[in-house]
């Protein structure tokens, strides 16, 4: 047994499935998941001290990679100075003025630990601004595990939505209604259907949480125009696309102006933070200011908003956005050849520094109908293939990866000589 298998072995007796979220087991791909003792710039070092080559980034956070020598210093200060206050700290008011700063129409941020968090909150914000109860979510778009927001996609144009998850009470699960990606029209039949009841319609903009369904522009704008003019809120979950595809976001990159913004991810830099933000006039709405109540013992954590400083200081420093980019379009260069030539159906997909292996015949997807179950079983072999040539992607067809700037031009490669040996006609998984 290895030292591996054996740390897996003690957690699952002690951690249900043996892990802290569901994401991190091997169920979807099969095997044992490897234990992390350690991770630095591109790699993660396992507890049998096996090397990976990382584009899973801790599902997002690490845009500079593990342990960023700015981001350790920073919090090495913040730590000598205490963990936390349950007080206000400077932190908070320079993290929240950098947010204001890169994101179009905000000017007040609410700190919170997650990103389900920061949906949950933002959400009970609408509501509470719009006196209304429902609201819209579109299949295939994940905004944490909050009761209301975890419910499957509907197929009818006007049905409620099902919860996707045991616990969740059905009347919770009927205040979202769910609509397709890519379907300006169902969402205006929920408008017509449910007439000055729908509080806020949410919506990642750039989805990453079921492939990567990248959205027309025209959609995009159309459901901006029809909250509006119905006169709901517009939230835009940026918990992954903020701070990752621009400074100023999806948003930015798309021409949209949401009337509040979920953040997480990037913006804790590695530690647990969540925001959610907006005008004034909405956000005034929030205790103490107002009647929303909403609260958080570690919010605003001095420790979080350090890191999450540090992290923005290197990415404004660096044009980290502009790398990125650039280190994507290498990617895209370097391993669409790869994929036309293998023998599975493969095109890369990628927005920035997010990218995704779509494994069908034909256009990507741009809702999460159009993915074939048939994708799931390719990634398996795909996903063990290159696990056991020491590159680690996430371990599920419908989970994107991630690009760092740790990430050089040399991690390019070896994915690619990896994908080559594996999609090759001599490649066994
Ligand atoms: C990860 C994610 C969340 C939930 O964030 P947690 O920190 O995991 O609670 C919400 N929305 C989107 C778009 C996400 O990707």
């Amino acid at each position: 047994m290895t030292a591996n298998e054996r740390a897996f072995a003690r957690a699952l007796e002690s951690l249900p499935g043996g892990v802290s979220s569901p994401v991190r087991s091997f169920g979807a791909v099969g095997g044992t998941p490897r234990v992390i003792a350690a991770g630095a710039g591109a790699e993660l070092v396992d507890v049998d001290g096996e090397r990976l080559l990382d584009f899973v980034g801790s599902w997002g956070p690490l845009i500079l990679g593990h342990a960023h020598p700015e981001v350790l210093s920073a919090l090495h200060d913040a730590c000598e100075r205490g963990t936390t206050f349950g007080a206000p700290c400077p932190g908070e008011a320079a993290l929240a003025e950098r947010v204001i700063d890169a994101y179009a129409g905000i000017e007040k941020v609410r700190f919170v630990s997650s990103g389900t968090e920061a949906t949950m909150s933002a959400i009970r914000l609408a509501r509470g601004v719009t006196g209304r109860d429902l609201v819209v979510k579109f299949a295939g778009c994940y905004h944490g595990h909050a009761d209301h927001l975890l419910v499957q996609a509907g197929s009818g144009l006007a049905t409620f939505a099902r919860p996707s998850s045991a616990g969740v009470p059905e009347a919770f699960a009927s205040q979202t209604l769910v609509c397709d990606l890519d379907d300006e029209r169902g969402l205006a039949d929920l408008f017509t259907a449910h007439s000055e009841r729908i509080a806020a319609v949410i919506i990642e903009p750039v989805p990453a949480n079921c492939g990567l369904l990248i959205q027309r522009r025209e959609f995009l704008a159309d459901v901006a125009r029809q909250t509006r003019e119905q006169g709901a809120l517009l939230i835009l979950d940026e918990v992954i696309s903020g701070f990752r595809l621009a400074r100023g976001g999806a948003a930015q990159l798309l021409g949209l102006e949401p009337d509040l913004a979920t953040f997480g991810k990037v913006i804790g830099g590695g530690l647990p933070v969540g925001a959610f933000a907006g005008r004034a006039e909405l956000m005034d709405h929030l205790a103490p200011e107002g009647d929303v109540y909403q609260a958080g013992t570690l919010s605003g954590n001095p420790l979080a908003m350090a890191a999450g400083l540090a992290t923005l200081d290197v990415l404004e420093r660096e044009d980290g956005w502009t790398r990125l980019e650039d280190l994507g379009r290498l990617l895209e260069e370097r391993l669409t050849p790869i994929l036309e030539a293998g023998r599975l159906p493969a095109r890369l997909v990628r927005v920035g520094s997010i990218f995704w292996l779509s494994l069908q015949e034909g256009e990507a997807p741009r809702r999460a109908d159009a993915i074939e179950p048939v994708a799931a079983t390719r990634y398996r072999e795909l996903f063990h293939g290159l696990l056991s040539r020491g590159v680690a992607l996430a371990p599920s067809a419908f989970e994107v990866g991630f690009l760092s700037l740790a990430h050089e031009y040399e991690h390019v490669e070896r994915l690619e000589d990896a994908l080559e040996q594996v999609l090759g006609e001599s490649g066994e998984a």
